[in-house]
């Protein structure tokens, strides 16, 4: 165990984002706070960097900042329109200051956590199990019974393994304030696909926070980046040609890449050393949703800590899901043009509760079945055979 040696912790996380914050807080909540802990990152998270949506029947950690929730989703495609229930879940927001304040300020009172700025050269593992593992920080060397490991830098992520898809989710998201009422608070849209597609699949997402102020995002999820001016360029088309907005104040702006790949991020990088957060696969190959995931594999290391005395005993999703999300990877990488069609039948012909409960790697055997049946399935059954004999590119 951790000595007196100030620089001696049992846990260390490299990098301060969301997994490593999400674990930090749930840990000194836990029969686990006396631990010593330390975390790296050379970002001080002092500003609104990203906002995170997902969906949930239920309250989560970090419940008091979710800033805004709704229980009706829009998703809109040429001749579709659809207001879509979301009952039982609700859609919420949490803005990453309020985050990064709330989690610092719970790491802070429990007097068990230093956070220092510095940037994470290298983590060797420990010779055996009862070694520590080492972390070089800023030329700082820092050892501890436990690592984990989450740097990410949010550039377009390509692998090399010649079976999986590297698929980027990109956008660029603008929260605008309009002259007069524009928005519909009580609905979010999921999906406006009446954007041109042009062979990759392309939409927008609209989080509408009071009748005059919105987050609109147009994203992409394809393999290469768009050029930045091409970004702005759409969003200004698709505000006056689809809303009629011609007039508003861009209030803030957010950018990003998100890994969308069927590779397995191994999720030991050693003995010691535990990857989360997007660095440990948790990413959802096919929608590039992670928050919920992470806070529940938060959840999932603690209890395990806590059980079993190491991080690294969690249970996995059942193995189907990978060939899921594989299958759709497949189809928007050869046939972007076609992701239209595909999200347009599953919202069309499935409950909210369905779609959602599918994407949490949770829905039964039947239910995954009843959702498959209602996709253009000649698509995923060429997909299927594409993946099963390798064919991607
Ligand atoms: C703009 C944006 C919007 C998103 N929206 C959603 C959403 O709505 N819903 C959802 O479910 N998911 C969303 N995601 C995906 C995912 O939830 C986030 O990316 C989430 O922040 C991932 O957590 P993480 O800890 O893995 O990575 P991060 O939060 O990015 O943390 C990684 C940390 O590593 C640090 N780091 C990098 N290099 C080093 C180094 N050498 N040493 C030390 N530290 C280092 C970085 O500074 C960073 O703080 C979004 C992502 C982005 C970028």
């Amino acid at each position: 165990m951790a000595n007196h040696d100030p620089n001696t912790y049992t846990i260390i996380f490299a990098g301060g984002g969301a997994a490593a914050l999400s674990l930090a807080a749930q840990l000194v909540q836990s029969p686990l706070s006396h631990l010593r802990m330390l975390i790296l990152d050379p970002d001080p998270k002092d500003r609104n960097d990203r906002t995170w949506c997902f969906w949930s029947t239920e309250p989560v950690f970090c419940e008091s900042i979710v800033s805004h929730r709704w229980n009706h989703l829009a998703f809109v495609s040429d001749g579709t329109n659809l207001h879509l229930d979301t009952h039982p879940y609700d859609y919420r927001v949490i803005h990453s200051i309020d985050f990064y304040r709330h989690t610092h300020s719970i790491l802070e009172a429990s007097g068990r956590v230093h956070v220092v700025q510095a940037s994470v050269e290298s983590i060797t593992d420990a010779g055996n199990e009862d070694d520590m593992a080492t972390v070089i920080a800023d030329g700082v060397t820092y050892r501890a019974d436990w690592v984990f490991d989450s740097r990410w830098v949010a550039v377009a992520y390509r692998g090399t393994d010649p079976r999986c898809h590297y698929l980027q989710q990109h956008f660029l998201g603008w929260t605008i304030r309009t002259p007069d009422d524009r928005f519909t608070p009580d609905r979010a849209t999921l999906f406006d696909l009446r954007v041109p597609q042009d062979g990759v699949f392309r939409f927008v997402y609209t989080l509408p926070f009071s009748t005059r102020e919105a987050m609109v995002e147009y994203t992409l999820f394809s393999a290469d980046l768009l050029a930045p001016p091409q970004y702005r360029k759409a969003l200004e088309t698709y505000l006056s040609d689809q809303l009629g907005i011609t007039e508003y104040e861009i209030l803030d702006e957010e950018s990003c890449v998100i890994p969308m790949t069927d590779e397995s991020f191994p999720r030991a990088a050693g003995k010691k050393i535990m990857r989360i957060g997007t660095r440990g696969g948790r990413v959802k190959a096919s929608t590039g949703y992670a928050f919920l995931r992470i806070q529940q594999d938060s959840a999932a290391i603690v209890r395990s800590m806590i059980e079993r005395g190491t991080p690294f005993h969690n249970r996995r999703p059942p193995r189907r899901y990978h060939t899921f999300d594989a299958m759709l990877l497949q189809i928007l990488f050869r046939r972007g043009e076609r992701g239209k069609e595909v999200f347009t039948a599953l919202f069309t012909r499935n409950p909210v509760s369905r779609i959602f409960r599918f994407l949490d790697e949770v829905g039964t055997v039947r239910e995954n079945l009843l959702l498959m049946a209602t996709v253009p399935w000649f698509l995923f059954i060429r997909a299927w055979f594409a993946i099963r004999f390798s064919k991607r590119v």
